[in-house]
């Protein structure tokens, strides 16, 4: 293949992008040239455009003669090469200037202009030195790199940050190339300045994120990470110090919590007074602002701006340009961050906004390690709950399967729960429960209703049956039913206990029946034979009355009375008997009416005791009414019988409401108990007089007793000796709306 023909524009070309920074080989191989060629091509265009530069720092008439050795045609081309490499020059974007071997410019294009805002024909003869009067320190760097190739001539590139026209600082990536004059000597070099400022600042962006996100993302707590991601912006970005503040909106108040600083001992003592006091809303100050717009805020010159209130310190550190910036979470300003730096500088949108993006970043990690520290807590508070409670807990999926089961289960049952996981409830049989049982509990558990005290009876580990009591509430995550979890608690024990009780019971209510049906039956079937014994006496004593001496008939009247007692305590016991066994449905009954067919039963009695009888008034009972009647005629008439011979009687009947049940009592001013009888007169035959002192089988109080019971009230006697006895008993009362 033929090369190509290459004029001298299109030569030029070439090595302008040599000089705009592509590198030597890539700009070979695309245009298929050797790099020896490449590089003849860059000298002689060095050399072109030097050359005429050079005449005009003498002064010569620019073409009005030939240059010593040069011949008239070679003149004309290298003219025409060179009218073409300025005009390429003069429109490149990129700054681009010429110097000579003594550092002072020679030109430069108008991008170069632009660039540094000055003016190039009246900066020809300049150094860099004026270029960076207020930059020294980027002067030198730039001399020190000129330096370099005056000692090895060549090509070099390297970066620097420099001040441009608006006082905004650039980073620049320098590429510099010497070129030699017509004796074959360096004369001076061209330089090209490429602004990478913004690639620059989004590696500077990106790696500050990097760097944040990874400390944020090594940290627990705010205050572990802060520290770091303050460093993190400072270095990378140069700033002498940071702090954050935190806002506490309850209090109303906000706080310096982390700082960061260079190793500076004025810098450390301005933060450690920004740390030491909780600052109030208001209108002054960085970070009141900050934190009142939500908006990030720069200051150019802190000694400067009356509203920063740390001035005087921040003045004695060195620092002059402040920015802070909003840590936020959507529309929340949870608090700010702010940083110094000893320079004074223009508001920079950039890091602006890069601030901004850190501040988001930081107010979700805040939101997220807030959340995780109260989860922390509150899972800390359910592990203590559940380490203290003899109780397990469990939960289910959807599907009601067991999904885990904590370790208090095998410990309080035996049972080893990893045959459960993964199953339902009702896979596993359970003794007390009938398929019914469990089609009811699966269908409230579909229904998503939470359920108390669900027991089952399982097969334990020895074989014997172990119960169970869970309880279980529906879990619902976003509206969704996510299945269960609840307690259990064994109950084995209770069950147990209660199993023993039944037995007990069954076995009292048996036997107490036995008994009932005993006294029943001998108290019946005694009367006959009694019947006989006292009618054939008597019949004997009408018979043969005349033929018995006076001893054999009062051994006669001992029988006659002995069985009249007998009868009466027959008749006694029967009715005690019958009290249990007779007795009628419970009925609202209303006490008055009982107590007035106690007093018609009575009246005989009443009568000859002249008796003042006084009551409350008297509430609907629910009741036998026939045994109501006979509880008060009992009561009522072991007060006129024990009434004292010389005091006229006063019985009265009271009420008292002592919240779910009545308390009535029967008191009088008869002859009174002594205390050790307390007990003893309720028992069956029970009395404390002979029956000549007073008549009476002892049972009355016995059936008093017996009716209160059944009635599920209590009855006791509080009385003392020669003063009167009040007997006391309670009923319950009428349930209002109850069954
Ligand atoms: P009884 O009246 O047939 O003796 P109770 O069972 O009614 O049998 O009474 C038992 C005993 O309690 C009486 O013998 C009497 O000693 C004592 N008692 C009962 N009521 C009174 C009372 N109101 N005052 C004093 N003692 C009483």
């Amino acid at each position: 293949m033929p090369g190509r023909q290459w004029d001298a524009a299109s030569k030029a070309k070439v090595v302008l992008e040599g000089l705009k920074g592509g590198s030597e080989g890539a700009i070979c191989k695309r245009h298929r040239i050797k790099p020896a060629e490449y590089r003849r091509w860059r000298k002689q265009f060095l050399a072109n455009i030097a050359r005429p530069l050079e005449s005009r720092r003498v002064r010569p008439a620019l073409g009005s003669r030939l240059l010593p050795g040069m011949s008239a045609r070679v003149w004309e081309e290298s003219a025409k090469a060179l009218r073409v490499a300025q005009e390429l020059i003069e429109a490149l974007p990129i700054p681009v200037f010429f110097k000579a071997r003594d550092g002072k410019h020679l030109g430069a294009n108008r991008a170069w202009e632009t660039y540094f805002g000055v003016d190039r024909e009246t900066f020809i003869g300049r150094t860099v030195n004026e270029l960076f009067a207020s930059a020294p320190e980027v002067a030198a760097k730039h001399r020190e790199a000129d330096e370099d190739l005056w000692r090895s001539p060549g090509t070099r590139s390297y970066e620097l940050e420099v001040p441009v026209h608006d006082g905004s600082v650039r980073h620049t990536l320098n590429y510099k190339a010497t070129f030699a004059g017509a004796d074959g000597e360096v004369a001076g070099l061209i330089g090209a300045i490429i602004d990478i400022t913004e690639r620059k600042r989004a590696e500077q962006r990106q790696a500050i994120e990097h760097r944040v996100t990874r400390i944020l993302s090594e940290s627990e707590t705010v205050g572990a990470a802060l520290p770091g991601v303050l460093q993190a912006f400072c270095e990378t970005l140069g700033w002498a110090c940071g702090a954050r503040w935190s806002l506490d909106a309850r209090m109303g108040g906000f706080r310096c919590e982390e700082t960061w600083s260079k190793d500076d001992p004025a810098i450390a003592a301005f933060l450690a007074a920004s740390r030491e006091s909780t600052y109030q809303p208001g209108q002054a100050g960085l970070i009141r602002r900050v934190l009142g717009q939500g908006e990030p805020v720069w200051i150019v010159d802190v000694s400067a701006e009356e509203s920063f209130l740390r001035g005087k310190p921040a003045a004695r550190a060195g620092l002059r340009s402040a920015f802070a910036l909003p840590i936020r979470l959507g529309d929340q300003v949870l608090g700010a961050l702010e940083f110094f730096h000893r320079d004074t500088l223009q508001p920079d949108e950039w890091l602006l906004k890069t601030g901004v993006a850190i501040g988001l970043q930081i107010g979700h990690f805040m939101a997220r390690a807030q959340a995780e520290g109260e989860l922390r807590q509150s899972e800390a508070r359910f592990r203590s709950l559940t380490g203290l409670s003899s109780d397990w807990y469990w939960e289910q999926d959807q599907e009601f399967r067991l999904t885990f089961m904590s370790s208090r289960f095998v410990e309080r049952t035996g049972i080893d729960p990893a045959p459960y996981i993964g199953r339902k409830r009702w896979d596993e049989a359970a003794a007390n429960l009938t398929e019914s049982d469990w089609a009811r509990h699966k269908a409230q558990l579909e229904r998503h209703e939470p359920f108390f005290d669900f027991e089952m009876e399982r097969v334990g580990a020895d074989g014997n049956s172990v119960w169970l009591s869970v309880t279980g509430e529906p879990v619902f995550e976003d509206r969704k039913f996510r299945g269960y979890r609840g307690v259990g608690t064994d109950i084995t024990d209770r069950k147990r206990g209660q199993a023993v009780l039944r037995v007990a019971y069954d076995e009292l209510a048996r036997s107490n029946a036995e008994l009932q049906q005993f006294a029943y039956v001998a108290s019946h079937d005694l009367q006959e034979p009694l019947r006989m014994i006292g009618s054939y006496t008597q019949l004997l004593e009408r018979r043969y009355g005349d033929k018995l001496d006076a001893d054999a008939r009062e051994f006669m009247d001992f029988i006659v009375e002995g069985a009249t007692r007998m009868k009466q305590l027959i008749e006694d016991l029967l009715a005690y008997s019958r009290v249990g066994t007779r007795g009628k449905e419970v009925r609202p009954v209303q006490l008055q009416v009982a107590l007035d067919r106690a007093l018609v039963n009575l009246r005989a009695a009443l009568e000859s005791s002249d008796a003042h009888i006084t009551h409350d008034v008297l509430p609907e009972v629910s009741a036998d009414d026939t045994q109501l009647t006979q509880l008060l005629q009992n009561l009522i008439g072991n007060a006129i019988k024990f009434r004292k011979k010389d005091e006229p009687l006063r019985i009265h009947f009271g009420v008292q409401d002592s919240g779910e049940e009545w308390r009535f009592s029967v008191s009088d001013n008869g002859i009174g108990i002594e205390p050790q009888y307390f007990e003893r007169i309720f028992m069956v035959f029970q009395r404390l007089h002979t029956r000549d002192e007073y008549p009476g089988t002892g049972i009355g109080l016995a059936i008093c007793k017996k009716v209160v019971d059944r009635h599920r009230g209590r009855i006791w006697v509080e009385s003392e000796h020669g003063k009167g006895s009040t007997f006391v008993f309670t009923l319950l009362k009428i349930q209002k709306g109850g069954t």
